[in-house]
């Protein structure tokens, strides 16, 4: 018997159902792929999703919070391969009633802020997650890895040899070939200090 038990839901997009949330505290699951969601896909999801939703409903609204884990492969910057790993990002989401049509999502002037409100009017029956778990997975993973690297430039992740990194010589730098000579053209460094 799983945690969550019958109460799972297959959403292969991912969207919060207003049906399957009572008038009481509930927790269930739902499912998705992340192959139907284009934003995900792009990011390097890859597989089945599961959120992992707990609904708190109060008298003006309703208290939505989630864990939404799923499979994502990055292009590791060392060897330019893939890696690929899970993820799990934290939601929470505030559904406030309004009389217009549609669905709302409030700007926050916070990004980094999990929290999201989100205004539905009477005639929406679904709140998609997808933009939400993409942006929190942007701001909560480094989606550039570089990882670190063994005494035979291999990366450490993946055991891929290292690509090279072309690391430009600053231009007032004076090669150290050049430097003694620099030095005898002084006439007041090198050679012998008389004192
Ligand atoms: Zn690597």
């Amino acid at each position: 018997m799983t945690l969550f038990g019958q109460n799972s839901y297959f959403y292969p997009v991912l969207v919060l159902s207003l049906s399957s949330i009572g008038t009481e505290t509930a927790e269930f699951q739902i499912q998705g792929q992340s192959e139907e969601l284009p934003e995900l896909l792009e990011l390097g999801c890859a597989g089945p999703l599961t959120a992992k939703v707990r609904s708190v409903p109060t008298v003006t609204s309703l208290l939505v919070e989630m864990a939404v884990r799923g499979s994502i492969s990055l292009d590791c910057a060392r060897c330019l391969d893939k890696l690929t790993g899970a993820f799990e990002v934290r939601l929470r989401i505030l559904v406030e009633r309004k009389e217009e049509q549609g669905l709302e999502w409030m700007e926050d002037g916070d990004q980094a802020i999990e929290e999201y409100v989100v205004r539905i009017g009477p005639d929406v029956m679904e709140i998609p997650l997808e933009h939400a778990v993409a942006e929190q997975i942007i701001l909560n993973y480094n989606l550039h890895p570089l990882p670190s690297l063994d005494e035979k430039n291999k990366c450490l992740q993946c055991g891929r040899e290292s690509v090279p990194v072309i690391t430009p010589i600053p231009k007032d730098r004076v090669d150290p070939r050049w430097e003694k000579l620099q030095a005898l053209k002084r006439p007041d460094s090198g050679g012998e200090k008389k004192k």
